[in-house]
């Protein structure tokens, strides 16, 4: 079956004052829209069209002339499927638990944390992500470019945060440091750690 923008698991303006209605209404509906559109595209009459788009982005080499387009395309629409689900009107807070101890370990403690996730956002030159990845062995921070998704390189991303201008221009202009400080309200540590929990066992 071809590719569907998932319905938002909350409405658009419930991430307010985070994150405007406006902004969530172009976001989902038109730019992954758009990604959804064009992987199907580029994924028809291909063996991947059926296949689950994870699959897809870990064998991007299995795609021949299409392995760009698919690697932007199918990213932008895993990328996002993922973003919508790691943000919640009931987000922000701390991470607890098992996650919470293996972030403390990994980076010092939440606050060290949450500076080097802002730097790796911040640092991410034109568009992309930064993300908490669990590596196999544990927790690392990265940045990838355009729609790079780090499953590609054979990583789980744990939490990701898009810093495409189109993610925050119309509230928070070109202050990308504003919106990945105001972000951490909005992020659903619960989702977070179910991902955690799958990827450390
Ligand atoms: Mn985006």
């Amino acid at each position: 079956m071809a590719y569907e923008v998932p319905p938002l698991p909350y409405d658009y303006n419930a991430l307010e004052p985070t994150i405007d209605e406006a902004t969530m209404h172009l976001h989902h509906d038109k730019h992954h829209q758009a990604y959804v559109n064009a992987a199907n595209g580029l994924l028809e009459g291909t063996e991947w069209a059926d296949k689950p788009v994870e699959e897809v982005l870990k064998n991007l080499g299995s795609l021949g002339d299409k392995a760009t387009g698919v690697r932007n395309q199918a990213g932008g629409h895993y990328n996002h499927s993922l973003f919508w689900e790691w943000m919640s009107p009931n987000g922000g807070g701390a991470p607890d638990g098992d996650l919470g101890s293996a972030i403390d370990s990994a980076f010092g403690s939440f606050d060290d944390f949450k500076a080097q996730f802002k730097d790796a956002g911040v640092k991410r030159f034109g568009s992309g992500w930064a993300w908490l990845i669990h590596d196999g062995s544990g927790l690392a921070i990265v940045s990838t470019a355009n729609q790079d998704n780090p499953i590609s390189d054979g990583n789980t991303p744990l939490l990701g945060v898009d810093v495409w201008e189109h993610a925050y221009y119309l509230n928070y202009q070109n202050r990308r440091p504003d919106y990945l400080d105001a972000w951490w309200n909005v992020v659903n540590w619960a989702k977070v750690a179910e991902g955690f929990s799958a990827a450390s066992s």
